[in-house]
């Protein structure tokens, strides 16, 4: 006869730790109790003091969280302060020109962030009466705001039982499932979307989100998880199995490009420099840049751009085709300089880009008289002449900005 009967001990035994993922009807209630009171626990010991937290105003957690969009959190958080600053309230946001919100996003980049900030600011005024809209659907409508934004400001500004999914939390999810496969297929998503809403408490679900959030940039991190002071590691069938480093799977990687560019900083005999504004659908469409342009397939005209730092390189033919590709695309005959007075490398998406900045002479004056009827494009930008201290004003692109300080000095 067995004697083995289980004893109060054995009843009230802690949650064990999930050897393997958790099925994928996600019911293991001790499991998500413990994960909860956890996590919950860590955040409120742990949470990064950051601008944004100190009010649950939507207005300023829209902002930031478009801000945060594919941008690190120490480079938002000045650009947040200044921004909150000069606009404090949607009304104002809906009252600018686009030109003031691009110069003060100037630097940050995915420029269609601020130009759909300023519409979704109009809309609001115009459909909400300047109130920022509480129900998620009502959110998820205005111009830039998906899934994961419409939850985040409906869950911490106005406290909804939203689920969110973001870079910090995918990843977080697919260890905590110990997901194996690839996140970007729409059954990967649905699945991880399914387990933010399992997660989710039944209150306060603006900090729980949060500090969901805080636990994947700043302890689950994408290369070398700090596992070891990672409240939930007891829970994590991850770090269990020793997989952090292949879970999750990397995505595929996208094959950069080397782009080469020019830039040519036009001046006029009265010290003004051209400007041209990009148009709507393009890249950066708004904000204002040097003639600019990319350099043609061509083994004559690479070469001679690859030598024009250098005093006594050959760069025959490269003022030429400069001076040409000004012309077509504003009209104003210029002469070039051979020597490119800078070089700035930098990526945009799959592009590694080399910008070499050129200084042109207007070889007439600058008032549009002599720009040619025959080689102009029909799609040229909008261009225009101005002091150089008025370059200050203009929100340009990076690269333009860092030419502009170039151009103060000649
Ligand atoms: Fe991430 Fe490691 Fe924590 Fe698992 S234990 S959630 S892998 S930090």
């Amino acid at each position: 006869m067995s004697t083995n009967r289980p004893g109060k001990a054995a009843k009230k035994a802690a949650p064990k730790v999930p050897a393997a993922a958790l099925p994928d009807g996600f019911a293991v209630g001790p499991w998500l109790r413990n994960f909860r009171r956890r996590l919950m626990t860590w955040y409120g010991k742990n949470a990064r003091q950051l601008p944004w937290r100190q009010t649950r105003d939507p207005y300023r957690v829209w902002i930031s969280e478009i801000m945060l969009q594919q941008t690190q959190v120490a480079t938002v958080i000045p650009y947040f302060q200044r921004f909150v600053e000069t606009l404090p309230t949607v009304e104002h946001l809906a009252a600018v020109d686009e030109q003031q919100v691009l110069r003060l996003w100037e630097g940050l980049g995915y420029y269609r962030r601020a130009r759909q900030l300023h519409a979704a600011a109009k809309t609001i005024v115009a459909e909400h009466a300047g109130q920022f809209p509480s129900d998620q659907t009502a959110i998820a409508k205005l111009p830039g705001i998906g899934r994961y934004t419409a939850a985040a400001i409906a869950s911490i500004a106005f406290g909804a039982r939203a689920a969110i999914l973001e870079a910090n939390t995918r990843r977080l999810y697919a260890r905590l499932l110990a997901h194996r496969g690839e996140l970007e297929s729409s059954a990967a998503q649905a699945r991880l979307w399914s387990f933010a809403e399992h997660l989710l408490p039944k209150q306060d679900c603006g900090t729980f989100n949060q500090a969901l959030m805080e636990l994947g940039a700043t302890i689950c991190q994408p290369r070398s998880p700090q596992c070891e002071a990672c409240p939930v590691a007891e829970l994590c069938p991850t770090f269990a199995l020793g997989l952090q480093d292949e879970i999750p799977r990397a995505a595929r990687k996208v094959k950069v490009e080397d782009v080469r560019e020019a830039a040519v900083i036009v001046r006029s005999p009265a010290g003004q420099v051209l400007v041209l504004r990009y148009e709507p659908g393009q890249r950066w469409a708004g904000l204002w840049d040097f003639v600019r342009f990319p350099l043609p397939e061509s083994r004559a005209l690479e070469a001679a751009y690859d030598a024009s730092h250098a005093a006594d390189a050959a760069v025959d033919g490269l003022p030429t085709f400069l001076a040409n590709e000004v012309q077509r695309r504003t009209g104003y005959r210029v002469a070039v300089e051979p020597r490119a007075i800078a070089q700035i490398k930098h990526p945009v998406t799959r592009y590694r880009i080399t910008l070499k900045a050129f200084v042109a002479e207007l070889t007439g004056p600058p008032d549009g008289k002599q720009k040619s009827t025959t080689a102009v494009e029909a799609t040229q930008n909008e261009s225009t002449w101005v002091d150089v201290a008025q370059l200050h004003h203009l929100p340009l692109s990076a690269t333009g900005r860092k030419l502009a300080k170039l151009v103060e000095k000649l």
